[in-house]
């Protein structure tokens, strides 16, 4: 709130980090760490991450864009259209989604106030600062079917908290299909690709940097700037189902 220089990418960068160093079912790879190095590729991230949560029987590809939506009201229809009101941001979201079969989000980072609600209630709002939205419910913001005064609240009272898919009443029992029930059809995932199984499986210790160099070249993995995987494949299984 108080350093406007700090963007999506470093709230981002040190959210994943923290993720990782909490929660072991948690893997993820800093792609943008690794394209950086090779010349010519300034900034070829068109994603902030990519997130893959897999349990036994069901498989979530997440992509998302991030927006830093701080103040109660900022330009958000002006900024959805982001770049320079074409909306081609999203556009992209939405294509790489659609032909990729990955449900687009929008992440918003943000502040919650006394008037913030989102669309699960079973989890309080006030304390959090990460908040999902549909990618689908979002563009009608960016056509201006709400309106071309939209707040930061309107914005998030189409979201649910980030967390919420981890530790809602529904979480693994159709809280995707619940809360963003456009995701139908979208969705068929029988295999998971080659880097997802890796990240799953490879101790976190023995990520190789050669391995993931040869993911990121032959998966284009470079359009994100975060890969990252959620091993949900024992919590799936818990007795308190
Ligand atoms: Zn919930």
């Amino acid at each position: 709130m108080n350093v406007d220089g700090v963007g999506e990418e470093s709230i981002t960068d040190f959210l994943l980090w923290k993720w990782a160093s909490i929660d072991k079912r948690f893997r993820s790879i800093n792609v943008s760490s690794f394209t950086r190095q090779e010349e010519s590729k300034v900034s070829g991230a068109d994603f902030e991450m990519e997130v893959w949560l897999v349990g036994k029987g069901l498989v979530y590809p997440l992509v998302f864009q991030a927006k830093k939506f701080i103040k109660q009201y900022d330009a958000y229809v002006n900024k959805l259209n982001y770049p320079k009101n074409t909306k081609n941001q999203m556009n992209t979201l939405l294509g790489y989604a659609s032909s990729n079969k990955r449900i687009p989000f929008y992440a918003f980072y943000s502040i919650p106030d006394k008037k913030t609600t989102a669309m699960c209630r079973h989890n309080d709002v006030f304390d959090c600062g990460v908040f999902m939205a549909h990618a689908k419910v979002i563009e009608q913001f960016a056509d201006g079917k709400h309106g071309r005064k939209v707040s930061k609240n309107d914005l998030l009272k189409v979201s649910n908290p980030f967390h919420c898919m981890f530790c809602c009443p529904i979480a693994f029992q159709g809280y995707f299909e619940t809360y963003f029930p456009s995701i139908d059809g979208e969705l068929d995932i029988k295999e998971i690709p080659a880097y997802v199984s890796y990240l799953l499986d490879v101790h976190e210790n023995e990520v190789s940097e050669e391995k993931v160099k040869n993911f990121i070249k032959e998966h284009e993995l470079g359009q994100f700037r975060h890969v990252a995987v959620y091993d949900m494949r024992e919590l799936e299984e818990s007795p308190n189902k």
